[in-house]
């Protein structure tokens, strides 16, 4: 989520977030429309139940954003429904850093930027609107694929030529252990894990793979003193996260997992608990969209007419 007047400077991170007047429309629109908002817990027993007589929807936020608590759990309490935050440990832990948004921050306060990585050197244009988006775009795909190490080398090097210190950017943005504890204790949220490093999976070894999703378990739980029961792909769509990945998260314990492969859930997936679509809510999309949405219908014409997603 971001505050209302502050999406001018997170321009290249526009995609991910709502304001909260947004986010209490689409609230709204779906008790309107009679869905019944429920946990992930409850979308499980529904699909065990092998029968759905009415509308279902689930809620969730990735990567544990402070103003997921400063913003959205006022307006999940005013409606008394549940929802789900999924969080990625290093990011609380100050182990790991959100790059993206240092990565905007750079962009937006230089007009030129220019630095060498594995003896390449990169010269980009960033006076302009369009030359700053081209940027975020070329030095995301060279940080987007690194495994852990590769990508405290890179962004290091990058943003520390800048003067920019990305672990307190992260620290300014994300939920503290305190709020996270205090989260938990409301029935109304569940708390889900999201790996440690926030890394796309597909790119990583095996041991590495289990090290991120086992890891942010076993830390939400040692924290929370709580069985974490659902986790969240880091990043999360085709190329990102696949069959691997889909068995070691069912594997690691937990009972469902969801990626961003953008689709509705229906009974069939009671046995692809590990592999749950979802769809984004980006800032903008009204009450006509929201509906086209839900239908379905966007999403079997992308899926190329396959209803049930998984794979
Ligand atoms: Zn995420």
């Amino acid at each position: 989520m971001c505050p209302d007047n502050g999406i001018e400077k997170s321009i290249w991170c526009k995609g991910i977030e709502v304001t909260p007047a947004y986010l209490e429309m689409v609230i709204k629109y779906f008790l309107d429309q009679k869905y019944e908002v429920v946990s992930l817990d409850q979308l499980v027993m529904v699909l065990n139940s092998k029968k759905v007589d009415k509308k279902y929807v689930v809620f969730t936020f990735d990567d544990g954003y402070v103003d997921n608590f400063t913003f959205a759990y006022p307006i999940f309490k005013k409606y008394n429904i549940p929802f789900t935050i999924y969080i990625t440990s290093g990011f609380i832990d100050r182990q790991a850093i959100m790059w993206w948004h240092s990565l905007s921050d750079l962009l937006f306060d230089n007009k030129k930027i220019s630095f060498e990585l594995d003896n390449k050197k990169y010269d980009f244009d960033c006076s302009t609107i369009e030359g700053k988006e081209r940027a975020y775009l070329n030095i995301g795909f060279l940080l987007r694929g690194c495994n852990e190490s590769e990508l405290a080398d890179k962004a290091g090097k990058i943003f520390n030529l800048f003067k920019i210190d990305a672990y307190k950017k992260t620290d300014e943005l994300v939920l503290s252990w305190d709020q996270i504890k205090k989260l938990n204790k409301d029935p109304l949220v569940t708390i889900g894990a999201h790996t440690i490093n926030h890394l796309v999976l597909k790119n990583l070894s095996g041991a590495d793979v289990k090290k991120e999703i086992l890891g942010s378990k076993t830390m939400l739980e040692s924290q929370l003193n709580y069985e974490i029961k659902h986790f969240a792909y880091p990043n999360g769509g085709r190329g990102e996260v696949e069959k691997r990945e889909f068995e070691i998260a069912k594997e690691s314990g937990f009972i469902t997992a969801t990626t961003t492969r953008s689709a509705n859930v229906f009974l069939e997936h009671r046995n692809h608990l590990e592999c749950l679509p979802r769809f984004d809510m980006a800032e903008g999309i009204g009450h006509k969209e929201l509906q086209f949405l839900t239908s379905g219908l966007t999403h079997c014409l992308r899926n190329r007419f396959k209803r049930v997603i998984t794979l």
